[in-house]
């Protein structure tokens, strides 16, 4: 649940070893693959559409009110705790800075 540019991805992970994304654009292939070609601002940006789709399917498939709130809140969780284990991987000694409202959405009061 962060955005992060192909170059970076790539850094983060010493230059290989990017996850793979099988949402049905990237079918499979890393996430650092994609730079500022026009290219490949158009396929980030429908592997971001694809992304989110998913998420919001099941946004909408929750009643809304509290279950609704819920379902989001423990997405961002499981995108925090994620997070964690995610950056042990990654080789550079310097972790990007979380987003800010992705910890507020995980531990807000209903
Ligand atoms: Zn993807």
């Amino acid at each position: 649940m962060e955005y992060f540019h192909g170059a970076q991805l790539a850094h983060l992970y010493g230059w290989g070893g990017a996850p793979q994304c099988h949402c049905g654009i990237c079918n499979g292939q890393h996430l650092a693959r994609f730079s500022d070609s026009p290219d490949d601002v158009v396929a980030a940006n429908r592997h971001n559409v694809a992304t989110w789709l998913r998420w919001a399917e099941a946004l909408q498939a929750a009643r809304p009110g509290s279950e609704r709130r819920r379902l989001w809140k423990d997405q961002c969780w499981e995108a925090v705790k994620a997070r964690e284990t995610i950056s042990r991987q990654w080789r550079s000694a310097q972790s990007p800075t979380w987003p800010a409202a992705l910890k507020v959405w995980a531990t807000a009061a209903d």
